[in-house]
């Protein structure tokens, strides 16, 4: 048995970057630098793009890797802050604004993790769609502690509720 960590990190990149290009290269060599650090990336899902949430209007370009690690939770996430640093994002900024560089924590082999600023599961993961598609993709059988639903049960139930009409009533017509 390893001793090393396994997380679920998913990325994502809305701008372009002066040395490495459009947002999917940007992802891949985010990649790259997780490994440079230690951090073996085991598989990684195919990039999708997806439309900008909240303020911004850039689209997005999103994947998700497995990786290994001897960092907890708290260690591994300063480290995804510091990669975030080096590829130009400035802290501070707006939230969901453009960023050159995303990286979430999603999920940990350890299960559950909660500190000021660090909550694994990440608490968004199970509503958004640029998650759970990359997600499902490489870590189908990964089971979220907290629902007890694989990660490919929770990627279908997302598209059965969106693809589901829409209803309205009446009175709550405009
Ligand atoms: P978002 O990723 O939601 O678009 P940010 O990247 O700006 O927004 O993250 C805001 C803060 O969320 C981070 O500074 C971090 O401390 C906190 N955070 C809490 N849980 C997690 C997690 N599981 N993964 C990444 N960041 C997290
Ligand atoms: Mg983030």
């Amino acid at each position: 048995m390893s001793k090393l960590d396994r997380y679920l990190i998913v990325l994502g990149s809305n701008m372009r970057h002066h040395r490495f290009g459009p947002p999917e290269r940007v992802l891949a060599a985010a990649l790259d630098e997780l490994d440079k650090r230690g951090i073996k990336v085991k598989r990684s899902a195919r990039p999708i793009r997806s439309a900008p949430l909240g303020p911004s209007l850039r689209r997005y370009a999103n994947s998700a890797a497995l990786v290994r690690c001897k960092l907890d939770p708290a260690e591994l996430l300063a480290e995804l802050k510091s990669v975030e640093r080096a590829f130009g994002r400035r802290s501070g900024g707006q939230r969901w604004g453009s960023r050159v560089l995303d990286l979430d924590l999603v999920l940990w082999s350890g299960g559950a993790w909660s500190a000021p600023g660090l909550t694994v599961p990440h608490m968004a993961f199970r509503e958004r769609r640029f998650v759970l598609g990359p997600a499902a993709e490489i870590a189908g059988d990964w089971r979220d502690p907290l629902s007890g639903l694989t990660l490919r049960q929770l990627n279908r139930r997302r598209i059965r509720l969106e693809s589901q009409p829409i209803k309205t009533s009446n009175r709550s017509r405009r």
